[in-house]
């Protein structure tokens, strides 16, 4: 079982854990792949141990077993895919009242093993009006054998309202020293891949981790970097033609195309901070500071964000990515490599 970083907010709720005294309702929030997951699990083990000693879970027991493996009947995770009864049609890309009727029922049956059972939402952002008003009620009167976890990558999508009920958790990047020490401890890697995992992962943990499970994801990685590249190299007919695809292929799967735009704004950071830091060997074969100055990646960065905020906000798909392939700059730098 893996160790993790044990950082400001890990304290936290363990100082919550060893008085005791803890809230039945949190939100953990910060970009993709931060560690809101991984975070909650930890903070379930530590709930549900058999055998915790300190504020630590003992990582041997069955429940710290069935945690880690996701099959604890008192660990319950909800995000839009999840089955509704009576529900058939189920591509909505939202979190709706069918969901949290479930989770009222399953809640109002009380823990099977352990003292609590604990309901994680993943992306909870995708509450719709009605779940929302739903669970607020929920929240009148909580069982108080559950603890609620939502798992947020904006929390400016979530309601007010929810927001000032919940224990809040910012989680931030982590720094490229702690990513290190963590693939140190917890995989065998070489040092010039481990170094790129860093480099890649831009202080997120659960980036790292897929990384170094799966090295071939690296290379999917890279690929997204150049077609990125490739958009911006190009005229404005080329971009509207990309566009077009990314417009229609957002229709028929939005979170590929947010992980896409993610991997483009990190792909973006990537080059901002390699200009800081030249100890790092790894050269993108294209590279964005072939075509723009340092000035203009960060403006992009600001567009990409935009955009993302935009499709969050359910504006036309296609002209999201018009808006953008006329607001990224032309470039200006001659192109050496092609
Ligand atoms: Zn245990």
């Amino acid at each position: 079982m893996k160790n993790i970083i044990k950082n400001k907010v890990f304290n936290r709720l363990h100082q919550s854990v060893k008085k005791n005294n803890f809230s039945h309702f949190y939100i953990f929030y910060g970009p993709q792949n931060i560690g809101k997951k991984r975070l909650a699990l930890d903070f379930a083990k530590s709930i549900l141990c058999n055998s915790i000693k300190d504020t630590e879970a003992c990582n041997e027991c069955d429940s710290c077993k069935k945690i880690y493996s996701e099959t604890h009947y008192d660990l319950i995770n909800v995000d839009n895919q999840t089955p509704i009864e009576g529900i058939n049609d189920n591509k909505s890309d939202q979190i709706r009242i069918g969901h949290i009727h479930e989770i009222i029922r399953n809640s109002n049956l009380g823990p099977f093993m352990g003292k609590y059972k604990i309901f994680i939402i993943n992306d909870a952002e995708n509450l719709n009006n009605e779940a929302s008003n739903a669970f607020l009620k929920l929240l009148e009167e909580p069982p108080m054998t559950s603890i609620f976890i939502f798992l947020v990558n904006d929390i400016s999508l979530v309601y007010p309202t929810i927001i000032s009920r919940a224990q809040k958790i910012n989680l931030s990047e982590n720094s490229d020293s702690e990513i290190m020490n963590y693939l140190d401890d917890n995989f065998q890697l070489d040092k010039e891949l481990e170094e790129l995992i860093v480099h890649f992962s831009s202080g997120k943990i659960e980036l790292a981790d897929s990384f170094a499970n799966d090295t071939t994801l690296i290379d999917d990685y890279v690929e997204s970097c150049e077609r990125f590249y490739d958009f911006c190299n190009g005229d404005l007919n080329q971009r509207m033609n990309i566009s077009q695809k990314l417009s229609s292929s957002f229709r028929s799967d939005r979170k590929m195309i947010y992980d896409e735009l993610n991997l483009w704004i990190s792909y973006c950071k990537i080059i901002i901070k390699k200009k800081f830091n030249k100890n790092n060997a790894f050269e993108f074969k294209k590279n964005l500071e072939n075509l723009y100055s340092l000035d203009q990646i960060n403006e992009i960065i600001l567009i990409l964000l935009k955009t993302q905020s935009y499709l969050q906000n359910n504006a036309n798909s296609r002209l999201v990515f018009d808006v953008m392939s006329i607001d990224i700059p032309e470039k200006t730098n001659h192109d050496k490599q092609l």
